[in-house]
């Protein structure tokens, strides 16, 4: 029976002029070594290639075990080709990162044999071709003649029925070259049909059939008499093990692509860190850029929240009401204080101080405040007696400065005394603010005394009434009644429970800004990521083609660097949320503040990750797959 049937073959090729066949025909029988013979460009590695179906004829037909080819589907053609061939190049295209029992493994990995059975024909191939202790060394390391062994030995660990050889003696020595030679009349003793491409007569010599190539067409075909027909044997029944199991197809990530990809990142550490890298810092960015974003929320809304437990603030028509107003506040039960104050922008009241010649502005806010003001718990002046005269109505005016404004007008923090000017009004320096933990704004501020400060008109005036806490809401009713019986609608109740909604408002926007800056964070990784697959599955041009004639089909390829990217996204996520959570204590800690964790949102980091691994793998893998194993694996 043939096992191979070629008519009348043609195969041109899109960007040469000349066809590389010009109507091949060719029969050949189960159990034959046929030698395909020729000059340089003849044509044969072409019709090999045809005939292992690692590349379409362009016309003619081609019958594999009576089955014809065009009619099959690219996976038919490649589950065919994997069960019916083993491929041996002149190039041995070694993995050199891989041990030489992986290497021989290879093709039974990518036709999704059981483990067991791969043990059992990796190591009856090892055996065969004498490379039993060099079986865990990395084929890399390996003598140019050793590699053409790890060749043989894979090209026949799954058993095939036909054995294709392109030159390969090509690159070896005459020792060598013998060796090879015994390992093909060996192969083709045990009753596999060997159809081996070669320009040396050396390997013409021990086949039983030399066919003669020139030009695209087959111009002779010789039996040689002196050579014994080889005997039919099974090559499974020969070596003692049961024939190639048939291969389960592999269509999802259950099958052998996740340790596949697993192996390719960890044998090429450099290349996955730098990837991995990028990842990680993306998601642990992601991950600290949100929970700070949360600590600094509820650090806020803490003393928020402290505000509107005991404070309520009231919006007067005019200053003149304010002393009274507060009085008549504190005479309302829960009440504890109550103060007046009102801001003048730095453009309304500039600040001036003289120094001899020397003029010196500061823009700072300036507060207007009543006496009562400094008396508040949180509010602290140096020296003790400055709030004395602060508030004596000598008709000389007093200012309190703040540390900043202190500062920016060159004043010491200890000097009393200074003359300066706000606002065109001269006023003295009788202290310094040293503390004011419930209004830090107060630190950048000018105060300066309602009682002799001129004050410009329509200036609004804020009553602060501090309260036992929880009774903001209730006072906050009562108060404009209690302040002016006469005219309740004139005072504006402003309880801090407002702000509280307000800072949602706000911690939500930050929130989304923190998440449109992680977004655009992972688009960047992803980009980079994949171009570094990109560049990846170029430099693996060849390691994918091999996997693709030893049966891996252009869905498993794609499965293997989809899954390469999923390990990666997902590696680089988990580190990158570790990393994220540890920066946090350590920037909350430095802070003083108490961290606050989002579980969801690092849930939602690592999928993040993952989604953009996958993601960025989509192109290269669909690059990976279109890669044409005839050209890829085309002697260079
Ligand atoms: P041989 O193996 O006999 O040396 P080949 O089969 O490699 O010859 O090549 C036969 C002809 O086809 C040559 O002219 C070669 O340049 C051409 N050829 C082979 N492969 C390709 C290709 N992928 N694209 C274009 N031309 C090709």
């Amino acid at each position: 029976m043939n096992v191979l049937e070629a008519t009348d073959v043609h195969r041109v090729y899109a960007t040469t002029d000349a066809p590389a066949l010009r109507g091949v025909s060719l029969k050949i029988q189960r159990g034959e070594f046929v030698a395909i013979v020729g000059p340089s460009g003849a044509g044969k590695s072409t019709f090999l290639n045809l005939l292992g179906l690692l590349d379409t004829p362009s016309s003619g037909e081609l019958r594999i075990n009576g089955v014809e080819t065009s009619g099959l589907t690219e996976g038919e053609r490649d589950r065919l080709r994997s069960q019916t061939f083993g491929f041996v190049f002149q190039d041995s295209f070694v993995l050199p990162e891989e041990s030489v029992a992986r290497n021989v493994a290879l093709p039974l990995r990518m036709r999704g044999i059981p483990q067991d059975q791969q043990v059992d024909l990796v190591s009856s191939a090892i055996d065969q071709f004498g490379l039993i202790r060099k079986s865990s060394q990395l084929a890399g390391t390996l003598s140019g003649g050793e590699r053409q062994r790890v060749a043989f030995a894979r090209a026949v660990a799954g058993k095939p029925v036909i054995l294709l050889a392109d030159e390969p003696t090509g690159n070896l020595d005459s020792e060598n070259t013998r060796l090879v030679l015994g390992h093909l009349e060996m192969l083709n003793a045990s009753g596999v049909t060997v159809i081996v491409v070669t320009h040396s007569d050396e390997v013409a010599r021990v086949a039983e059939r030399v066919v003669r190539v020139e030009d695209g067409q087959v111009v002779s075909d010789q039996s040689v008499a002196s050579q014994t027909p080889a005997t039919v044997v099974d090559c499974g029944q020969l070596a003692g093990l049961d024939p190639a199991p048939k291969t389960p197809r592999t269509r999802s990530l259950r099958g052998w692509h996740l340790p596949e990809a697993l192996t390719s990142l960890l044998l090429a550490p450099v290349r996955s860190f730098a990837i991995l890298v990028a990842f990680v810092v993306a998601i642990s960015g992601l991950v600290v850029a949100a929970n700070l974003t949360a600590t600094a929320a509820d650090q806020v809304s803490e003393t928020l929240s402290a505000a509107a437990l005991d404070e309520v603030v009231v919006r007067l028509p005019d200053a003149g009401a304010s002393l009274q107003a507060a009085e008549r506040a504190t005479e309302l039960q829960g009440v504890l204080f109550a103060s007046g104050s009102a801001a003048l922008s730095e453009s309304e009241a500039t600040l001036r101080r003289y120094v001899g010649d020397v003029t010196m502005e500061s823009a700072v806010a300036t507060r207007i405040v009543d006496d009562r003001f400094l008396a508040t718990p949180e509010v602290s002046v140096w020296p003790e007696h400055a709030t004395a005269l602060f508030s004596a109505s000598d008709g000389s005016r007093a200012a309190i400065l703040g540390p900043e404004a202190a500062t920016s007008l060159g004043i010491a923090p200890d000097a009393i005394g200074d003359e300066i000017e706000i606002a065109g009004q001269p006023v003295t320096v009788v202290g310094h603010l040293t503390g004011a933990e419930r209004d830090p704004t107060l630190l950048t501020s000018v105060l300066v005394s309602q009682a002799d400060f001129v004050q410009p008109a329509n200036l609004s005036w804020d009553l602060t009434v501090r309260t036992q806490p929880g009774l903001p809401a209730r006072i906050a009713e009562a108060l404009p009644l209690a302040i002016d019986p006469a005219h309740p609608e004139s005072a504006q109740v402003r309880t801090v429970a407002d702000i509280r909604t307000l800072t949602k408002g706000v911690n939500a926007d930050l929130a989304l800004t923190v998440l449109l800056v992680s977004v655009i964070l992972l688009m960047l990784v992803c980009l980079t990521s994949s171009i570094s697959m990109f560049l990846t599955v170029i430099s693996r041009t060849r390691e994918i083609a091999l996997r693709r004639a030893v049966g891996a089909t252009r869905r498993d390829i794609r499965a293997l660097f989809l899954t390469e990217g999923t390990l990666i996204g997902l590696a680089g996520s988990l580190a990158g949320v570790a990393l994220g959570v540890g920066a946090t204590v350590a920037i909350s800690v430095a802070l003083g503040w108490s961290p606050s964790f989002d579980m969801v949102g690092a849930a939602l980091a690592i999928l993040a990750g993952v989604a953009a691994g996958s993601l960025s793998a989509v192109i290269p893998s669909r690059r990976a797959a279109r890669i044409e194993p005839a050209l890829a694996l085309k002697a260079v």
